[in-house]
């Protein structure tokens, strides 16, 4: 089949509809789809409330799917705007920490109290030492410390002890966070 120019200049190929005749071309259904959403908000916004309800799987697999796949891109682009304002950045933490402190000091206990549990007694003095060295370091060079087997994993927990400590730039900490759930 041959592909065919259509008023605008777009090319495309034809397709039969179910009367028999010639669709419209693809991309002019576009461009006029997104003209009426955009002049018929209100219904558009109904309509596709509408869609959402009646296809509960498809649009939840599409959801998950664009954030998978743009997941990276969102972090770089997030972790990019904190660089370009920090102020703006510092001032939305402390704001978000103001008005969660509950939610705050529940995940700072809830990670305290994992990595005492996850502390084994048998740690020496010389161990416990390695640790403060690794957090103090982490401190110096504007990194985080991370879990390499996480503290609170889905599956499996690891331990708070030295060779099971990290450091890694917080965005990397933040972002293996995100997927393991760990500390
Ligand atoms: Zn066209």
């Amino acid at each position: 089949m041959e592909p065919k120019l259509c008023k605008k200049g777009h090319s495309y190929f034809p397709v039969l509809n179910a009367k028999g005749k010639l669709k419209e071309c693809p991309e002019c259904n576009r461009v006029r789809a997104r003209a009426w959403n955009a002049s018929n908000k209100e219904r558009h916004r109904a309509r596709s409330k509408k869609w959402v309800e009646n296809n509960r799987e498809r649009h939840l697999a599409k959801v998950a799917s664009d954030y998978a796949s743009n997941r990276k891109e969102r972090i770089a682009k997030t972790i990019a705007w904190q660089r370009a304002n920090p102020d703006k950045y510092n001032a939305k933490q402390r704001a978000w920490c103001k008005a969660n402190l509950g939610k705050m000091n529940a995940k700072t206990a809830k990670r305290h109290a994992a990595k005492m549990q996850r502390t084994p007694k048998w740690l020496t003095n010389q161990h416990y030492e390695q640790i403060k060295e690794i957090y103090l370091s982490a401190n110096a060079l504007g990194l985080t410390v991370d879990h390499i087997v996480p503290l609170q994993g889905a599956n499996v927990s690891g331990l708070h002890v030295p060779w099971n400590l990290r450091l890694l730039p917080a965005s990397i900490n933040y972002a293996k966070g995100n997927k393991t759930g760990g500390v």
